[in-house]
């Protein structure tokens, strides 16, 4: 019986050049803002190569044919749910625990906005390091980057969708 070779490692972002844009997208019906008429709009969650997150809608209306887009920082909750539910949410791995949190503290602060409390990025990097962060993919592969911006080996993982 001969050895089979290990299988890959499970896909992750981390091929990814550090530059490409990472989307995630939604579709759903909602109401036309002109005349009412339930139309399918398309939501995408983009993380740009600079860095930033960013929401863009945009739908063209079937029954009078206006067209709408819109953009925004961050996607509504529900949109976000969508995603996560159509999708699968991606985990943040770290691979190689640094001695301590502090580096990835910092990170999150810097990532999430400093009004971030020291007690809940503390609690929040404990998750990190449990492997219990997650969020859409562009959001992981975000906090990704940073973290191997700061020298922490750090991967989005994205974890199927039940069902
Ligand atoms: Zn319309």
């Amino acid at each position: 019986m001969s050895a089979e070779p290990p299988l890959p490692p499970a896909a992750s972002t981390e091929q990814r050049t550090v530059t490409a844009a990472v989307t995630e997208a939604v579709t759903y019906a909602a109401p036309c803002p002109d005349c009412g008429a339930v139309t399918d709009h398309h939501g995408v969650q983009t993380l740009l190569p600079d860095g930033r997150l960013r929401w863009d809608v945009e739908s063209t209306c079937a029954a009078c044919g206006s067209a709408f887009a819109a953009c925004g920082g961050e996607p509504p909750g529900e949109r976000r749910d969508q995603m996560l539910a159509a999708h699968g949410p991606a985990k943040l791995r770290i691979r190689t625990p640094p001695p301590t949190a502090a580096v990835i503290m910092r990170v999150l602060r810097a990532t999430l906005g400093v009004d971030l409390a020291s007690a809940s990025a503390r609690a929040l990097s404990r998750r990190v390091l449990d492997g219990d962060c997650w969020g859409t993919l562009p959001e992981t592969e975000l906090l990704a980057r940073r973290l191997r911006a700061s020298g922490i080996d750090a991967v989005a993982e994205r974890i199927p969708a039940a069902g």
